[in-house]
């Protein structure tokens, strides 16, 4: 996959916006930008802790964002870049909102299982396969940094400590 310097310039802010999710209580570690021609239009952190809402993942609030800030539920020509690969129901949320294109930096495999909804489907693949029409995905995008946002896939996380257990 090659990117562009835009691509490696928005996921440097949506690091820098998990990191902003790592120091606030109610705020989670992954971060994610809208950008459409060039100017961000939504951009959040994951705010599920915060706003006791399980749906209020980072790419939920962006879009949030960015339908308030233009007016408009349908984000077409938008790019969404988030630090780590999107669950079914926020990959699904951007089919719904017309985003044509995902980029995300660590998958599945660079970071620990516990952040997945499902241990034994990829539900992007199962999506990508879908609506492959409707819907650029890429990842591995500064892999390195994002992945080092999150525990590692091997790493010996208690039951009780695991986050989506
Ligand atoms: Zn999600």
């Amino acid at each position: 996959m090659t990117w562009t310097e835009d691509d490696s310039i928005w996921m440097r802010r949506a690091i820098a916006l998990a990191h902003d999710g790592e120091a606030l209580p109610g705020k989670n570690p992954i971060g994610c930008v809208i950008v459409r021609d060039g100017a961000v239009i939504g951009e959040g952190c994951n705010e599920v802790g915060l706003r006791h809402d399980a749906t209020a993942h980072a790419e939920i609030v962006s879009m949030r964002r960015a339908g308030a800030n233009l007016a408009c539920e349908e984000l077409r020509g938008a790019v969404l870049y988030t630090t780590l690969q999107p669950c079914g129901m926020c990959t699904m949320a951007s089919i719904w909102a017309k985003i044509g294109r995902i980029v995300y930096g660590a998958g599945r495999e660079d970071v620990h299982p516990m952040y997945f909804e499902d241990r034994h489907l990829d539900t992007v693949d199962f999506i990508r396969d879908a609506f492959r029409q409707d819907l650029s995905l890429a990842g591995g995008l500064m892999v390195r940094e994002c992945a080092a946002l999150y525990v590692g896939p091997d790493a010996d996380v208690p039951k009780e400590e695991q986050v989506n257990r």
